[in-house]
């Protein structure tokens, strides 16, 4: 104890921890979660970061997941250039004009001024189709399923955000094609559930599943699926991963076409697909998971779950004890280490007890084993949980099956909580006249909504405020989040949640402001 309240004397001093709460600025305390638990690395092009160890593990955590799952469905993995021309990035008209701000493009090479300007993919819909019309002959060379693993670019004007909002990002894209619409519908959800997995089994957030409105959806796609996520320290939704059926939009600019194998010289266009999960998911994560004193990690996605730290050492403890205790730590993080728990050990003697405290604390790992000579005594340690900051003692010779269930049940209540945060701003809204209020309450709306363009144009507007929020955001106007899969129980009502809309209601839509 007496170290815990040095060290944060010291942490004080030194400026290690997190200076700013959560619910005070939260935009501070997010630099300053991201950068002191050693995730990112400011870099000096703007939009851009550097992702560290910390938080690139927490990537190959989520990758691990979802390219096994892929496999499964018989997705292969493959690797296309980053470079696409001018004119097959133009191919189809409304995907381009809808990613045609954010494009960047390389115009000079050395000293010379290139010939043709070429674009860095912001996503590689033209630049892979074009292949895939010469790998498709006939139905037999359907279906096509492969997958990337990339950095996209996208030269966004919105205000960046580390994971969030970045001018490039990593992302899985997967591509598809297939020869009816049913087969490549049925891919759409399978993967959408893949999505919302990693979101509710490895980052403990709870998403609502559904499609995008006509405003929201893919560029040149048919219809978008979407999982959305909502952060409650700002009351926003975020947008956590798409999947799109395209349609033959695509196939028809691209000639991915064969011949019917039913009717004889008839030629088909395929039915494709698209689908991509970013590294957004990792801000997700920080966001709706840390608090007060910095990162707290879902234990699925942690690089380290266990963190063994020697403690009771002082002036009067014997060289022999000091040895005995250290070896005991090992021993104990071999043992979680060869049952496939990602443990290691603090042995460090150049810093407090209390300062390792702070310092795993702050960097999120799930729990702190303590290791010291009373608790040996009794064969046992202490496990501290950085969550709720439970304290248990479990005795070592269980510290396998124990641990284990102790991580399972830590990812149990990160989840049950964000449920618990999330439904509690879920609201059914029915009359206009309550509309922004609630959105001012941090919450997300269930709306009638007729799911028009130019309505929900106005539905923004006018959800808007005039003074600005806070770094421009709280007064921002609500988008339809999604058109969840799962309608409310309520009765949908009969006409549109804006009052000049005429037209009838459609479904639930899920408003908020967003990311
Ligand atoms: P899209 O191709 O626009 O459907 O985006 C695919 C996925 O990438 C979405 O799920 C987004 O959450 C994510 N995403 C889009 N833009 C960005 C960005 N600027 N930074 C990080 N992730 C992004």
């Amino acid at each position: 104890q007496a170290n815990v309240g040095k060290a944060q004397e010291a942490k004080k001093q030194t400026k290690l921890g997190i200076e700013t709460p959560k619910g005070v600025n939260y935009s501070d305390w997010y630099s300053q979660v991201i950068t002191k638990a050693e995730m990112i690395e400011y870099y000096d092009v703007s939009g851009c970061y550097v992702l560290r160890p910390w938080s690139y593990a927490i990537w190959e955590k989520i990758q691990e997941f979802f390219d096994r799952e892929i496999k499964k469905l018989g997705v292969k993995n493959c690797y296309f250039p980053m470079f696409v021309s001018h004119a097959a990035l133009e191919r189809e008209k409304t995907h381009i004009a809808d990613f045609a701000p954010e494009v960047a493009w390389v115009t000079r090479a050395g000293n010379s001024e290139m010939a043709e300007p070429i674009a860095i993919r912001p996503t590689s819909e033209t630049v892979m189709y074009p292949s895939f019309a010469k790998w498709v002959q006939s139905h037999r060379d359907l279906p096509i399923k492969v997958n990337q693993w990339c950095n996209v670019v996208r030269w966004e004007f919105k205000h960046p955000t580390p994971f969030l909002r970045t001018r490039e990002f990593l992302w899985q894209e997967g591509h598809t094609a297939f020869q009816t619409r049913a087969e490549a519908e049925e891919e759409v959800f399978k993967i959408l559930d893949l999505y919302a997995q990693i979101y509710t089994d490895l980052l403990a957030i709870p998403v609502v599943k559904g499609r995008k409105s006509e405003k929201e959806k893919f560029a040149g796609g048919d219809f978008t699926t979407t999982v959305e996520a909502y952060v409650a320290v700002n009351g926003r939704g975020i947008q956590g991963a798409t999947s799109h059926h395209l349609g033959q939009n695509f196939s028809k600019m691209f000639e991915i076409i064969f011949e019917d194998p039913e009717n004889p010289g008839q030629k088909v266009y395929a039915h494709q697909n698209s689908w991509g999960l970013s590294t957004r998911t990792i801000g997700a994560m920080v966001m709706i998971h840390g608090d007060d004193n910095g990162l707290v990690l879902p234990p699925k996605v942690a690089a380290v779950q266990m963190i063994v730290i020697p403690v009771g050492i002082t002036a009067n403890t014997s060289d022999e004890q000091r040895v005995q205790l250290l070896a005991k730590v090992k021993e104990i993080t071999d043992v979680l280490v060869n049952a496939g728990i990602r443990a290691e050990s603090d042995v460090r003697d150049n810093v407090s007890p209390g300062w390792k405290f702070n310092h795993w604390e702050l960097k999120g790992v799930p729990v702190r084993i303590e290791v010291g000579p009373k608790d040996l005594a009794k064969n046992e340690v202490l496990t501290v949980q950085r969550f709720s900051g439970q304290k248990r003692g479990i005795p070592i010779p269980n510290i396998v099956d124990e641990s284990k269930k102790l991580l399972e049940d830590i990812h149990k209540d990160m989840y049950n909580k964000q449920v618990e945060v999330r439904d509690a701003h879920l609201k059914l809204c029915l009359d206009w006249k309550d509309f922004v209020a609630l959105l001012d309450g941090k919450n997300l709306l269930l709306s009638p909504f007729c799911g028009l363009p130019e309505c929900e144009e106005k539905i923004k507007a006018d959800s808007a405020r005039e003074e600005p929020g806070e770094a421009g955001t709280s007064a921002m106007g609500a988008k339809s989040l999604c058109i969840p899969l799962e309608q409310p129980k309520h009765e949908l009502p009969e006409r549109c949640i804006h009052p000049p809309c005429k037209e009838k209601a459609k479904f639930f839509a899920l408003f908020g402001r967003s990311y």
